[in-house]
């Protein structure tokens, strides 16, 4: 079994196996870097690079790790990303003393996670959300159009997705500020300003693309997987209120636009290779462009939690999986760019509330509530039907291997009260 000479717990996100990527500085100071994350610690990769450990590698002499951001190494491809995870992994196994052994650079390459300030990782250009769970996309449609008419005709044919607002996604631990828009009550023929009172959540995973296409030129299903660098979980805040008066017909606007969280660490695909699984039957078939066989989806066990102000700890409200979503990653990639998009390294593709078959697994309040018509009751005897101010809400990720887990961390972000 492969091991590292850093010591994992078998509950950590971070053994040897996973590897993510991230940006961080320390708490003491110095520049924004890139660095790879194991068990309680960051491995620091522009040390490595400037010790000579990638001077064999596609990425020698680009400086990709001493930035802010991974947009780089992204835009480098999958023969780079592989070259430096295999050297990385191998570094930091059990049976290699290169690393292990020296005492210097150890000390001068290994930061504690304590030590650290996580940073926004990608410059991200452009922000796409798809709707891809059909259990979310019936329960929605059941509460908003009746039984008969939940699924749009659309749905079963295609990724549907909206352009959503890169500049507003932030990195987990920021606080978010409750919006305030226009809302019109059903009692009311008239709107008003206010703000939100059905603040949500939308239990997500995103994609980071990495070389991408250029204008003009689709990116066939059976290659979307190789511009797929890694993953992230991703909380969609949504502002229900302001979104149910304003989504016809162009869709999201200012119900969602007003922030998006993702987690810090990026896991590679590579990563999630042995947590390969089949996602749902499709029915009926998609068309050429859109069909794929075998494993297309990653069995990641995902979970959500909210603490209020007045909660000793958090409180496990869904838990869903990965594996639920009708549309894989790859075909929203092929859907995307079909009609001659270019998507650009640093791109984010999100798939979407993530619900199951089960009542457990719904990803967002709007579903968990039935529209706030069942409200949560909490185990302290609150009531929940929407976020309200102080509730921090967190999302966690991971996949179980035998005897170790290949996690995402958590993302997590707290609800500050509306400006006055
Ligand atoms: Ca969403």
């Amino acid at each position: 079994m492969l091991r590292s000479f850093i010591e994992v717990s078998p509950e950590s996100h971070f053994p040897i196996h996973n590897l993510p990527y991230g940006v961080f500085r320390t708490r003491a100071g110095g520049t924004a870097r890139v660095g790879v994350a194991i068990g309680d610690y960051v491995l620091d990769l522009s040390v490595l690079d400037r010790a000579g450990h990638f001077r064999n590698t596609a990425v020698c002499g680009k400086e990709v790790f001493s930035r802010d951001s991974l947009d780089a190494f992204m835009a480098a491809g999958p023969a780079a990303w592989h070259e430096v995870r295999q050297i990385v992994q191998r570094l930091l196994r059990a049976d290699e003393p290169l690393l292990r052994d020296n005492a210097s650079l150890r000390s001068a390459a290994l930061v504690r996670q304590n030590d650290v300030e996580l940073l926004l990782p990608v410059r991200i250009g452009d922000y796409t959300d798809f709707y891809a769970s059909k259990e979310h996309a019936t329960n929605v449609g059941v509460m908003f159009r009746g039984k008969e008419q939940a699924l749009m005709p659309n749905w079963t044919h295609l990724p549907v997705g909206y352009h959503g607002r890169a500049s507003s996604v932030v990195v987990s631990g920021t606080d978010i500020r409750r919006p305030r828009g226009q809302i019109k009550p059903a009692d009311s023929s008239d709107p008003l300003f206010a703000a939100s009172s059905q603040l949500d959540f939308e239990l997500e995973m995103g994609l980071f693309i990495g070389p991408g296409n250029p204008l003009g030129t689709p990116i066939s299903i059976a290659d979307a997987e190789s511009h797929i660098f890694g993953l992230v979980l991703v909380n969609d805040w949504s502002a229900r209120d302001i979104q149910a008066w304003e989504y016809q017909p162009l869709g999201p606007f200012l119900g969602k636009n007003f922030a998006t969280s993702i987690s810090p660490w990026v896991v590679p695909l590579a990563a999630l290779e042995p947590f390969r699984i089949e996602g749902p039957p499709q029915e009926p078939e998609p068309l050429a462009y859109l069909r794929t066989t075998g494993k297309t989806s990653f069995d990641i066990q995902l979970e959500a939690y909210v603490q209020g102000d007045g909660m000793e700890r958090p409180e496990r409200i869904c838990a869903s999986n990965f594996r639920y979503l009708y549309w894989s990653m790859a075909q929203q990639i092929a859907h995307h760019t079909v009609g001659g998009c270019n998507l650009r390294p640093g791109d984010l593709l999100a798939s979407g509330t993530i619900s199951g078959p089960h009542r457990q697994a719904r990803g967002c309040l709007l579903e968990l509530t039935w529209r706030g018509t069942e409200p949560l009751v909490l185990k302290n005897g609150e009531l929940r039907r929407w976020l309200e101010d102080g509730d921090r809400v967190t999302i966690t990720g991971w996949c179980q291997g035998d005897g170790y887990r290949v996690g995402f961390g958590e993302v997590t972000g707290r609800i500050l009260p509306a400006l006055p």
